[in-house]
């Protein structure tokens, strides 16, 4: 089997690499940043003369993209060639009604297009132990189950198509609803001149520990705000969360908060940082770091 991996950064690339080292197939991989190809032709894969080129020869075709509008460029770069019998995973944070359109435009070209959203990060995509879900035609996943498990540590069939990005916002959701409380929450502890170390130690042993609070241990309270989660893919990923609240009548308290802040972040210039960097929206207003 030919297997063609498309978007190879900070999640696609250590997925790719993990996936080569657990099956026995041949990989075509395909990305706009040469450097993030080298990195997988390194390990063994060979580079796409062009995504037309990937699609005629793969049977199986990964994506791990950072928009929805980027998924939607790539399919149409490979729908014109793309085989019919050819199973598609989509594992990018995408939209729920984009993976549904792009799902029924393959289905008439005789190719299954699954969703299947990672949550993780880059640690977990880096160790093979993501969680993936997956929504889409089930006879299909499970034929790929070993595939997939070879970037995964559990793998979750959500349901129809679509289904998976859904359960992916809403986890994101509660990941960046917790995130932006975190960072208020230590903002009035640097102010109110506790130790951090301190205080990190019993919120992370307490029950106000989350996985937004073990980020901004990890990274933004040392000063390190390089890309891990982009922040700007993080607005994105709320934003669409917000409006599932819309289409589904949901009364958003929280999330068009943690959304606001973010724009905020963005409109400081912090989008290409990481998702951690919302506590410096903090900051510039008080006029106070908070540092280990
Ligand atoms: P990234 O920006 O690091 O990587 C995206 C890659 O896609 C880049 O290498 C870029 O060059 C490539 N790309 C963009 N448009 C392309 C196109 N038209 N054709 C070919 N290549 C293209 O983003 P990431 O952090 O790896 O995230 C990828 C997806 O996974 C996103 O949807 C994101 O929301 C999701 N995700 C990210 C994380 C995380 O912690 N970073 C965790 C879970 C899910």
């Amino acid at each position: 089997m030919r297997i063609g991996f498309v978007g190879l950064g900070n999640m696609g690339g250590p997925m790719c690499r993990n996936m080569m080292k657990g099956v026995n197939h041949e990989v075509v991989v395909h990305d706009l940043n040469p450097e993030a190809v080298r990195a997988c032709t390194e390990a063994g894969a060979t580079a796409a003369e062009s995504l037309a080129a990937l699609a005629a020869s793969c049977d199986l075709i990964f994506t791990s993209l950072p928009t929805p509008k980027a998924v939607e460029a790539v399919v149409d770069g490979i729908a014109p060639n793309i085989r019919p019998g050819t199973a598609m995973f989509d594992l990018s944070t995408n939209a729920p009604a984009v993976v549904k359109r792009l799902h029924a435009i393959l289905a008439e070209k005789g190719v299954a297009l699954l969703d299947a959203p990672v949550t993780g990060g880059v640690v977990r995509a880096t160790d093979g132990t993501l969680v993936v879900m997956v929504g889409g035609e089930e006879a299909v996943f499970e034929q790929h189950r070993s595939i997939l498990a070879a970037f995964s540590g559990q793998l979750v069939h959500v349901g129809p198509v679509g289904s998976a990005s859904v359960a992916k916002l809403i986890n994101n959701m509660l990941l960046l609803c917790n995130s932006a409380a975190a960072a208020e929450g230590l903002m009035i502890g640097a102010k109110a001149g506790i130790d951090m170390g301190k205080l990190t130690a019993i919120i992370q042993n307490g029950s106000g520990d989350s996985a937004g609070m073990r980020g901004l241990a990890a990274r933004a309270l040392k000063g390190e705000f390089k890309a891990s989660f982009a922040l700007d893919l993080a607005y994105k990923d709320l934003g669409l969360a917000v409006d599932l609240e819309a289409e589904y009548g949901v009364p958003g308290l929280l999330a068009p908060q943690a959304l606001a802040l973010l724009r905020m972040a963005r409109g400081m210039g912090f989008g290409q940082l990481d998702t951690t960097a919302m506590l410096k929206v903090y900051e510039s207003i008080l006029g106070c770091e908070a540092r280990l």
